[in-house]
């Protein structure tokens, strides 16, 4: 009886909102202000759970690894980030009941929701490389997918010399911003050649990709700038072991000719881009798909099984390249169909894939990728995508930041449309 009656005073406490958003990074700010700024939904209850104190913008951190970008402009506290009238419920997110519409938090606390928005991020799996968390960060290893690890980047970078070898390496997809491994890369050589040592250091961009770019109009103009820098790139290379102390990087070969054989390079400079999953936490949920992303329909953003669930950002299944670019596509496409689902009306279909990758060729130059499903190229602006420009590079410097802070996360939509019509150069 009294077990009864604890039980029943528990259920009374549990808290409940209308919408419940796990993870306050690109995607559940984003989410969270988009909702609050749509007459339709500005009166719902709406809470964000969010463990972290900090907010990264993760795109400058290529800029941040280069010395081309503060560390402390990409970071602002995750507080002044929260929209008003949205509860920060501080506390991480350690089980998922969706047949009950509820979740746990690691206080113990339970929470229900009418509609769960689930954007988590991806975890970074530092551990799967053989002795890569024994020195991350120091010994001349290093990487730009964390902010503890960027500022070392350029350290590294600034230290190359006569003589020197830096290996980039990339890991299977998916992965956060599939041209980052390289774009580090390149800043490094025009770095090198600046300052006329260029041609006698060895550069080497070791891929788990059989090719440079997974959309072939940019991957031919990648195939220009890895032969102008002189860079050997290494396909079908998957790191799996690093040893600090004697300096050297263990491959393995995926496919080819030599299918499984392990090949060890010396370097003075490793920038390691981590292998990456969704959290454990996802993984182990009835909201996952077999490969552990949250499974969601590829254009409407719902899950797939549970229809009060929408997933976006880095942890759900939609095969996109992992952008915030993206996301700024999908949020709108959400918090529409949330409404829509809401009100009982048709949810829409709006999601076409789109990503965009400003790919950082030299210092002021960057070529813009934008594609969307399918690898079928979408440019924004009626200029030739695959030109290397001053203009890109003032975008991802100056105007993309001011988008991301003051208009994305604000719940603004961007009023720039991408151009699906564009016809592709034969040449
Ligand atoms: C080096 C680098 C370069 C990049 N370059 C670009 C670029 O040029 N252009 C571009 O568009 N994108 C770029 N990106 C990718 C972009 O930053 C990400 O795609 C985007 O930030 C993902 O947003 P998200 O909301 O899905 O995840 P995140 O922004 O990572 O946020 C996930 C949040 O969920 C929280 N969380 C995790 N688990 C739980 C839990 N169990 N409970 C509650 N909360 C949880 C985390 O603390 C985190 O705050 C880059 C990323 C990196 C690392």
């Amino acid at each position: 009886m009294l077990e009864k009656l604890e039980e029943e005073n528990h259920m009374a406490d549990t808290k409940h909102y209308q919408v419940l958003i796990i993870g306050g990074g690109t995607a559940g700010i984003t989410v969270a202000a988009s909702l609050r700024r749509n007459q339709k939904g500005k009166d719902l209850s709406i809470a964000i759970v969010e463990p972290s104190e900090d907010h990264y913008y993760q795109p400058a951190f290529t800029l941040v690894g280069a010395g081309a970008y503060s560390l402390e402009k990409t970071r602002r506290s995750e507080g002044s980030l929260i929209p008003q009238q949205v509860e920060w419920i501080h506390d991480t997110a350690v089980n998922f009941n969706p047949h009950d519409n509820q979740v746990t938090l690691a206080s113990g606390d339970p929470v229900n929701y009418d509609y769960l928005v689930i954007c988590p991020g991806l975890a970074l799996d530092w551990e799967k490389i053989e002795g890569l968390t024994d020195t991350i960060g120091s010994n001349g290893v290093c990487s730009n997918y964390s902010p503890k690890y960027a500022t070392y980047t350029w350290q590294c970078v600034q230290g190359l010399n006569k003589g020197d070898k830096a290996i980039f390496t990339q890991p299977p997809l998916p992965f956060k911003c599939p041209g980052a491994p390289q774009k580090i890369a390149y800043l490094t050589a025009d770095h090198l050649r600046k300052k006329g040592v260029l041609s006698d250091c060895d550069l080497y961009f070791c891929t788990q990709s059989s090719v440079m770019f997974g959309v072939p109009l940019f991957s031919r103009e990648l195939d220009k700038v890895v032969a102008r820098y002189g860079i050997h790139a290494k396909f079908q290379h998957n790191l799996i072991a690093v040893d600090g102390q004697a300096k050297q990087a263990t491959f393995e070969i995926v496919g080819g000719e030599k299918p499984g054989e392990r090949v060890t390079l010396d370097f003075d400079m490793l920038h390691v881009t981590p292998p990456q999953s969704p959290p454990e936490v996802i993984k182990s949920s009835p909201l996952a798909n077999e490969a552990g992303y949250i499974d969601v329909h590829k254009h409407s953003m719902q899950h797939i099984q549970f229809k009060n669930v929408f997933g976006l950002g880095d942890a759900c299944s939609t095969p996109n390249s992992k952008t915030a670019a993206a996301i700024r596509k999908q949020a709108p496409v959400v918090v529409k169909n949330l409404l829509h689902l809401i009100s009982g009306s048709e949810l829409e279909e709006g999601y076409d894939g789109y990503a965009s990758c400003p790919l950082t060729t030299a210092y002021g130059k960057i070529i813009m990728a934008e594609f969307i499903y399918g690898g079928k190229v979408t440019p924004t602006f009626p200029l030739d995508p695959r030109k290397e420009r001053w203009l890109n590079w003032w975008i991802k410097v100056t105007g993309l930041p001011i988008m991301y802070w003051d208009y994305m996360l604000k719940g603004y939509e961007w009023f720039f449309k991408h151009n699906n019509s564009y016809v592709e150069p034969t040449k």
